[in-house]
């Protein structure tokens, strides 16, 4: 016998909970299908949850300036108070050092407009600030087989720093508190349920068919898929008029023991954002520091054809290069010989930017090509998801008359036009990580 359902999310993931969490509180009936066995196995368990406004976009910067809010008064957001262990936004700050990528007059007045503070910060004061840090200009970022790599700074670099950010402790947690809340306004999660089938009736979607013969009937489906959502699409039929192609793509991150003076006790040291070296950097617990990197033009992108290939673990060559790359921003950083940390895969939109929209099949509506940068907006995807479908399946038009948003901590107006799977190629995006 089929499950009927008015909505199914297809992706535990950080964003699908909060979907599933946002529809149900709009009254939906919503059941959530997740292949792994648990919330958060996908990108969310190996993202380094970094809390930071800093967006090419006016609607990006205020979703992820509405969603702080959010972290901040988590068991609040999640209408909760006997949750015996809850995700922990820690309020370290983010320095993002200057370089020519992220252009520095659009960047703060885009920060300005959505009223996000920050302090603007000369060579001399990120060395205060940030104890252990050489502030010197070596960019762009080069490989360490390159001489140049090695040459000294030609300059000193400064940084915009927002003391609001920083990161969130356990990303996985954060699904699972986001998945309890759910299931407390009557979400079913059905976990080790692959969707294998989309099918429709008349120009609308109809159900799901999963691996194991089950059926689910609905008329109301959301792909949060994260990198298997091309995989999804290609199943529902949809994607021909999305201007903007995703694509999966496999990153690392390592961990290791934080530079002496970077944390001062168990106080977190700043989180840093080094373009000009291709890595962001932030504190772990333990004393340890976490780096990712930013896609710098001298490395190869890792892209994939299928997400299932990618390689878990860390690699001796990626390792090195982006802890010797961060060891030249902390020059007491120790370089260990085996590597430490883990690989996670990006759902990449070729700007950088996610679309979350509605798509040419009825019902079928997408929270997709997150880019390495949206588990930070989770709280807010969720109900710009429930916005969007419940302004669509009143009749209105979002491609022509797209929904906005409005915060509910900040009073922003957010143009959910920007995540349109119809949009122009966001040309004002620093085409990395940073979106
Ligand atoms: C290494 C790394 C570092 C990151 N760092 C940051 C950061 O610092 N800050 C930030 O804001 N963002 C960061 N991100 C991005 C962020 O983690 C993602 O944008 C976010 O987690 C995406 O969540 P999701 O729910 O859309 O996808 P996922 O977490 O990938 O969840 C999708 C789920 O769908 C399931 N699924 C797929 N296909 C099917 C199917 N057919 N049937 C059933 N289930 C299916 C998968 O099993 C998976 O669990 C990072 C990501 C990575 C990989």
């Amino acid at each position: 016998m089929a499950t009927t359902a008015d909505a199914v999310v297809v992706g535990a993931g950080v964003l699908g909970c909060a979907t599933a969490f946002e529809l149900a509180r709009a009254g939906h009936r919503v059941v959530v299908v997740e292949r792994q066995g648990g919330p958060g196995h996908g990108s969310t368990g190996a993202s380094s949850a970094i809390v930071r406004f800093n967006y090419s976009t006016a609607a990006g910067v205020a979703m992820s300036w509405e969603a702080k809010h959010c972290w901040e008064n988590w068991t609040d957001h999640l209408g909760v108070l006997d949750t015996p262990a809850v995700a922990c936004l820690h309020r370290t700050g983010v320095a993002l050092l200057d370089v020519d990528a992220v252009p520095k007059p659009s960047m703060l007045a885009l920060l300005d407009e959505a009223g996000v503070p920050y302090e603007e910060w000369d060579p001399a004061t990120l060395a205060t600030q940030v104890p252990s840090i050489d502030t010197g200009r070596f960019g762009p970022p080069k490989r360490l087989d390159d001489d140049a790599f090695w040459a000294q700074a030609d300059g000193r670099l400064g940084a915009v720093f927002t003391p609001d950010a920083g990161f969130v402790d356990d990303p996985m947690l954060a699904a699972v508190n986001l998945a309890d809340a759910a299931r407390r306004r009557g979400v079913e999660f059905l976990f080790h349920r692959e969707v294998v089938a989309v099918r429709h009736r008349g120009g609308r979607v109809a159900g799901l068919d999963l691996a194991d013969g089950g059926r689910i009937d609905c008329p109301i489906v959301v792909n949060v898929a994260g990198p298997w959502s091309s995989m999804l699409n290609t199943l529902a039929g949809v994607g021909d008029d999305f201007t903007i192609a995703v694509r999966p793509m496999r990153q690392e991150v390592h961990h290791v023991s934080a530079p002496p003076g970077y944390n001062n006790g168990a106080v977190f040291g700043p989180c840093v954002a080094d373009l000009d070296l291709g890595v962001y950097v932030r504190a772990t617990p333990g004393d340890g520091m976490l780096i990712g990197g930013t896609e710098p033009d001298c490395d190869p992108l890792q892209w994939l054809d299928d997400p299932n290939q990618a390689n878990p673990n860390p690699t001796p060559h990626m390792f090195e290069t982006q802890v010797v790359r961060a060891a030249r921003r902390f020059p007491g950083l120790a370089v260990p010989s085996r590597p430490r940390g883990i690989a996670g895969v990006y759902d990449v939109a070729e700007d950088w930017t996610p679309i979350y929209d509605r798509t040419a099949l009825d019902g079928f509506y997408v929270a997709m090509g997150t880019s390495g940068n949206q588990f930070k907006n989770a709280p807010i995807v969720g109900r710009v998801m429930a916005e969007i479908i419940g302004a669509v399946e009143a009749g209105r038009d979002h491609d022509a008359d797209p929904v906005c948003l409005v915060g509910a901590h900040t009073g922003l107006e957010i143009d959910l036009g920007a995540f349109s799977r119809k949009r122009g190629r966001n040309e004002n995006s620093s085409m990395s990580v940073m979106g």
